[in-house]
């Protein structure tokens, strides 16, 4: 059958159609992924997003992070922790939802811990000043005196009105060792309503995974070996949809006489933590219950941070020792190896000695 000119444009054009569907489809299965870092919080925040809405996920979340540091940070003078501290003692100041909510769950852990995670601890910080400039260890009266107004007990929260209000004067609240996980929390809302299946989101080393990989199997992550360089594991775990939380004496720290001095203060002598914990990780669902436990519990101390936990349902924990110890809860035992043998693991049981 000869090919008319008619014919030739018929087929043509089928073609055409066929290629142009085809390119279609293939770009909207092309999976994207998309990574962006951002210092926000006091630290360096990482989002690794995959799927076709990733960058408008991504730009969604970086405005969040920015919008809660604006109003979470004790540096920034306008944030509402900010104004807050400026009231002690005066009268209270009404907050966002958001800051509310974070101080509503401060206050839980905070009590949970028995006072181990106090937010009220803001004074105390600022004497050491560790991760700034002029970070100094301060004179024994001046930590004793500045004790005296650290008791969360005095922080007053009223729902009718979304007020906070700190009864002494001299009071100042750090929200530091919480809002992160709050963040990491809004940020997988975010990554979820815009229909995203897999995502990493690393806050200064709070990681919550969302998801699995993308290609459908659990993430691996590592737990930050605390007497190695960043970057060095202890051991990795394996998790989908959850926030592994770690609180660590090697995340900001000075040197004094070969002594190291780390931001995580014990409330009840003020002076950065001696327990025999350097490292607490915390797995669970959600970030915000990671971060309120994990400095806490880094305080408290190898036997009473296991007891706390197990009681937790839903909450697991990994904990390493300056013995290079490693204790893990009930819950995540199956799911951890260790990838440095000068670990050694002791399941969940600490014997005293
Ligand atoms: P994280 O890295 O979550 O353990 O939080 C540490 C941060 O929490 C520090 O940088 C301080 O801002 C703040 N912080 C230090 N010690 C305490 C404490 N005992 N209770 C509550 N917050 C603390
Ligand atoms: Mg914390």
């Amino acid at each position: 059958m000869a090919i008319t000119i008619e014919n030739a444009l018929i087929i043509m054009s089928v073609l055409m159609f066929i290629v142009l569907i085809l390119i279609f489809i293939t770009g909207n299965n092309k999976k994207t992924c998309i990574v962006r870092e951002i210092y926000s919080l006091g630290t360096l925040n990482q989002i690794k997003v995959y799927g076709k809405n990733a960058e408008k996920a991504v730009k969604e979340s970086i405005e969040k992070l920015c919008e809660i540091d604006n109003k979470m940070s004790s540096f920034k003078e306008h944030s509402e922790i900010s104004k807050i501290n400026k009231q002690a003692g005066i009268k209270p100041q009404i907050v966002s939802k958001d800051t509310f909510y974070v101080i509503q769950k401060a206050i839980k852990y905070c009590s949970l811990s028995r006072g181990a995670f106090d937010i009220t601890i803001g004074p105390v910080v600022s004497l050491w000043g560790i991760g700034k400039e002029g970070a100094r260890i301060p004179a024994i009266n001046e930590i004793n005196e500045t004790l005296k107004i650290v008791n969360y007990k005095n922080v007053v929260i009223d729902k009718n009105n979304s007020s906070i209000f700190l009864e002494n004067e001299k009071q100042k609240i750090d929200v530091g060792g919480i809002a992160k996980g709050y963040a990491a929390d809004e940020l997988r809302n975010i990554i979820l309503k815009n229909g995203i299946k897999s995502a990493l989101i690393n806050l200064g080393g709070n990681i919550l995974v969302v998801g699995t990989k993308e290609d459908g199997t659990p993430w691996n992550v590592g737990i930050q070996d605390p007497l190695k360089m960043r970057g060095e594991f202890a051991l990795t775990i394996s998790v989908i949809n959850k926030s592994v939380v770690t609180s660590g004496n090697y995340e900001r720290y000075f040197y004094k006489d070969c002594k190291r001095y780390h931001h995580i203060i014990n409330p009840s002598t003020g002076y950065p933590s001696e327990s025999e914990i350097i490292s607490a990780t915390i797995i669970s669902d959600y970030s915000i219950d990671g971060d309120g436990l994990s400095t806490g519990v880094y305080i408290m101390g190898i036997h009473n941070a296991i007891k706390l936990i197990e009681g937790i349902k839903g909450v697991d924990a990994i904990f390493i020792t300056k013995s290079k110890e490693v204790y893990v809860t009930t819950g995540i035992r199956e799911n951890f190896t260790l990838t440095n043998d000068e670990f050694v693991y002791k399941n969940g049981i600490y014997e005293e000695m």
